[in-house]
């Protein structure tokens, strides 16, 4: 399988009924769509409310500079139906460019990631139209916080879908 260890351990904490998908996208990914020293890692997945709580304090009432503006329950993340990713070069270095191409195909690997991504049921945090987050993908059909945190829980805490 062409799926690092963090990458692995982060699709085991997602939604359970993601988990089977993310695992065949990221394998898919790093073995079809990114033929060069670059490979996708999930460097983000679950994050409980009180993880989301603790970010969202940054730059409030915490020291540094403000993280998110999304409390406990306002992030898709809090419910494992979202992810960040990086890249990984060489198996070491990380990367956020979202222009180079390491795999000399004419396309960047990140924007290659991307479609792949949008195509295979998740929606991109750089289509949005204000704050645009260029690692992070949502399932789609559970983009709204709004309606996720009306969801009743099972006894993990992750939302029993309909
Ligand atoms: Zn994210």
């Amino acid at each position: 399988m062409n799926i690092d260890k963090p990458t692995l351990d982060r699709i085991s904490k997602l939604h359970p009924s993601v988990r089977g998908e993310v695992t065949e996208l990221i394998n898919d990914i790093n073995t079809d769509i990114l033929t060069g020293a670059a490979k996708v890692r999930i460097s983000e997945g679950y994050r409980s409310f009180d993880e989301q709580n603790a970010i969202y304090a940054k730059g409030r009432t915490k020291p540094g500079p403000i993280a998110t503006k999304a409390k406990g329950g306002q992030s898709i993340h809090n419910y494992g139906m979202a992810f960040d990713i990086v890249l990984v070069i060489n198996g070491k270095d990380i990367s956020w460019d979202t222009k180079k191409d390491w795999d000399n195909d004419k396309k960047s690997d990140w924007m290659e990631v991307v479609e792949y991504l949008k195509k295979h049921g998740w929606s991109w945090g750089g289509d949005w139209t204000s704050f645009k987050d260029m690692p992070h993908f949502d399932k789609k059909g559970y983009t709204n916080w709004r309606e996720l945190i009306k969801y009743p829980k099972d006894k993990n805490g992750y939302i029993i879908l309909k």
